[in-house]
């Protein structure tokens, strides 16, 4: 066993002991059934590497950790343009807030909050029919990871298309203010279906090897561009937590309601936590504890 290995085993053991998970997402019915009792870590080295442990194998909702790679695709198809639609300040306020958007004349602070995220599925849509779009984010994730077996979960974007009344209240308002090109339904359709996307900390560990810049891992894009989006996962990737969880662990990461967080170690490594209970902020509350963890005992910091 490597010291990375010893490191991440006793990690899973003290989490599994504290035994004080936080709340799933109640408000998408397919999450809320989820146990929280669950902790799973993967962690891509440089090297080619990948080192697991806890429940690392199971499949759980991506959700909002998938607003990277929309966002992947969407600059690398419309370049700069996309930043006439959407800002890239942090928000300060809840991930699926509407007050905003209201002040702004419906231009969303930045692409991770769902308002920007719902603008940057629109981009990516262009005119094309939606599952044409879809299959070019679920493969930039399958090239990324270097895995064909990563698919959307159906019934997790069913039940969150039939629950979803703040999200289509958002894309009316952006249809409103003229920042939306495709109908909500067209555009909700595509962002609810990325969301549902179902992978293992392993997969996504390795699928966040792109955003590593480091001789050997794949190069979907360019290093300024890597460096811009881990840029944007620091300051804006756990909403209004954000701020925080650069104070407890240094790291640009990027969170989702289905307890996922992606973490990047720029140049050494991509780290994927899974936990379902979420903190007060939406997102995982032992995946936040275990990262600073582990950044602390391996002396990770972009600082
Ligand atoms: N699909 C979720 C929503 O739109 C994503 C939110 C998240 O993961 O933070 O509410």
């Amino acid at each position: 066993m490597s010291g990375l290995d010893t490191i991440l085993s006793r990690l899973d053991a003290d989490i599994r002991a504290e035994n004080d998970w936080g709340d799933v997402a109640a408000y998408i019915p397919e999450l809320a059934g989820v146990d929280p009792a669950q902790f799973g870590i993967a962690v891509a080295t440089a090297n080619g590497q990948c080192h697991v442990a806890g429940d690392w194998d199971t499949g759980f909702s991506v959700q909002s950790i998938t607003k990277i790679f929309t966002l992947a695709v969407a600059l690398g198809r419309s370049g700069d343009q996309l930043w006439h639609r959407v800002g890239r300040e942090p928000s300060g306020l809840a991930f699926n807030s509407i007050v905003q958007l209201e002040q702004e004349q419906g231009r969303p602070r930045n692409p991770f909050i769902n308002a920007g995220a719902i603008v940057t599925t629109d981009e990516v849509l262009g005119n094309r029919p939606p599952r044409e779009a879809l299959a070019e984010i679920v493969q930039f994730v399958r090239h990324a990871a270097g895995d064909e077996n990563i698919h959307i979960n159906e019934r997790v974007a069913a039940s969150e298309t039939s629950f979803g009344h703040r999200n289509f209240a958002l894309a009316h308002f952006l249809a409103a203010h003229d920042n939306l090109r495709n109908t909500p339904e067209n555009t909700l359709g595509t962002y609810f279906h990325h969301c549902a996307l179902e992978m293992t900390t392993r997969q996504l560990a390795m699928a966040g090897r792109f955003l590593v810049d480091a001789p050997g891992l794949p190069r979907l894009i360019s290093t300024g561009r890597i460096r811009r989006l881990n840029a944007l996962m620091m300051t804006c990737g756990h909403y209004d937590g954000s701020g925080d969880f650069a104070y407890r662990v240094g790291l640009p990461g990027k969170s989702g309601v289905g307890g996922g967080i992606l973490a990047i170690v720029p140049g050494i490594a991509s780290v994927a936590v899974w936990s379902p209970g979420l903190n007060r902020y939406g997102n995982s509350k032992k995946g936040t504890e275990a990262l600073a963890t582990l950044a602390r005992q391996m002396n990770w910091s972009v600082f």
